[in-house]
């Protein structure tokens, strides 16, 4: 058992971290605060373990929130981001990386014939927000309950109650005209999209989704809300941007759209095509990708965006993943991995303490208190939070790191063996008995 409650490097570092950083952290999840306890400083990883400053190594379910589809520190990726690191971090000039990398992805992507890098997802989900609003000429956008897309103010609006709700802000700081532009809409609720579209749909520029909703649990909407929100969409004008910065080149080697056969307008990415490294991207075809400035009059720009490491990083990764056959491998594991956890939610269930899963290749997500998915926030049962609290530290004394929030999901790698799930689910069985 690893001590998880003696970690006094970790402990002294956070207590540094925290006179010069807002809770100690640079994106506020890390801070532990839905879990109880303080945060593990992380030293080093390796495939698919990291070890902490306190000497403790952890199976990693976590991957950086999904970027590190390979493993940490994979010898490709290191070895490609040396190599251009050698040769100069950025330019901010055109280098050869970066038209490699929009032709790897132009030429995956279904959606994208063009693409611009950016440095996160969130700058994707925005840019791609002004561009669909100068291409329709209009300014209201939908999202849905439970969907993440990056921090733009935009983004940042709640659904209230009642259908479709326009305009309260999740975060204090974000003006009212700016949420006020925003509508939310429940998942998984097709008439509640009709409803919306015929009301707003012409003064809609574009509806955002992500490919499959993973930043509120994990909740897959089904091939006929799909086929309506697509239906919807086009008969009202409105770009169904679809936000890929999780699925990307992750659940196929196109994503969720090429998997699914979705014809998006825009598409969003992030995570694995910076291979670990900030980066971000947003495509489509060549005539909306043609408003952007320098070639059309829609601005966005960035000092960092293309540069050579993340260029590299995201091209030794993809690399990877073609030459192994990645996504074939991942989707393997990810049945081997439920294989091995079926049985024990089963036991859970029939013990009166619940434990639902869902999973899509190598993402997955325990849902506590449910016997069934969920396929939309409001059906996430209230109070699983606080066995999840317990559950993530009892994982952790058997030396398996997860996300720390029953909200978010955990990702496998393709560095990871059988004999580590067989050790994972041997934690995970250990428990979800001792958090009951
Ligand atoms: N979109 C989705 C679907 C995401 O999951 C995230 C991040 N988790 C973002 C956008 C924002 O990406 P970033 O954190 O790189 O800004």
């Amino acid at each position: 058992m690893i001590n998880t409650q003696g970690n006094s490097v970790s402990r002294h570092l956070y207590e540094r971290a925290n006179r010069v950083m807002p809770g100690g952290v640079s994106s506020p999840v890390r801070a532990y605060r839905s879990v109880g306890g303080e945060p593990f400083f992380i030293a080093h990883g390796e495939g698919a373990h990291v070890t902490t400053e306190d000497g403790a190594t952890f199976l990693d379910f976590v991957c950086s929130w999904g970027p590190l589809i390979l493993g940490h520190a994979h010898p490709s990726v290191v070895a490609a981001i040396s190599e251009a690191a050698a040769h100069g971090t950025s330019f901010g000039a055109p280098c050869l990386r970066e038209t490699e990398l929009a032709e790897a992805i132009c030429e995956l992507s279904p959606v994208a014939e063009k693409v611009r890098f950016v440095n996160s997802g969130t700058e994707a989900t925005f840019s791609a927000l002004r561009l669909a609003r100068a291409a329709t000429q209009r300014d209201v956008m939908l999202k849905f309950d439970g969907c993440y897309h990056g921090h733009g103010d935009s983004f940042l609006v709640k659904a209230g109650s009642g259908l479709a709700t326009f305009g309260e802000s999740s975060s204090v700081g974000v003006p009212s005209d700016v949420s006020g532009l925003t509508a939310v809409l429940p998942l998984d609720d097709e008439d509640a999209l009709r409803a919306y579209f015929q009301q707003h749909g012409t003064m809609t520029a574009a509806v955002f989704v992500e490919g499959i909703p993973a930043n509120c649990g994990f909740l897959p909407q089904s091939s006929s809300w799909w086929a309506t929100l697509r239906n919807l969409t086009q008969e009202s004008g409105t770009l169904l941007v679809v936000d890929e910065v999780i699925t990307g080149f992750r659940v196929a080697a196109g994503g969720f759209c090429e998997r699914e056969g979705l014809e998006a307008d825009l598409v969003t990415y992030g995570k694995v095509i910076g291979g670990g490294l900030p980066v971000g991207a947003y495509g489509g075809s060549a005539e909306l990708m043609g408003m952007i400035s320098p070639d059309g009059g829609v601005y966005q720009a960035g000092t960092l965006s293309g540069n050579p490491l993340g260029m590299a990083a995201g091209l030794a990764t993809l690399g990877v993943m073609q030459e192994q056959d990645g996504w074939g491998q991942l989707d393997r594991l990810g049945a081997s991995w439920r294989e091995r956890l079926t049985p024990l939610l089963q036991r859970e269930t029939a013990a009166g303490h619940p434990v639902a899963m869902a999973q899509d290749g190598s993402i997955f997500w325990l849902c506590f208190g449910a016997s069934e998915a969920p396929r939309s926030f409001s059906a996430i049962p209230d109070g699983g939070a606080e066995r999840f609290g317990r559950f993530f530290h009892e994982l952790l004394k058997r030396g398996v790191m997860i996300a720390p929030s029953a909200y978010e999901v955990g990702f496998l790698n393709l560095s990871l063996t059988e004999a580590d799930l067989d050790v994972a689910a041997e934690a995970f069985d250990a428990a979800l008995e001792a958090s009951r």
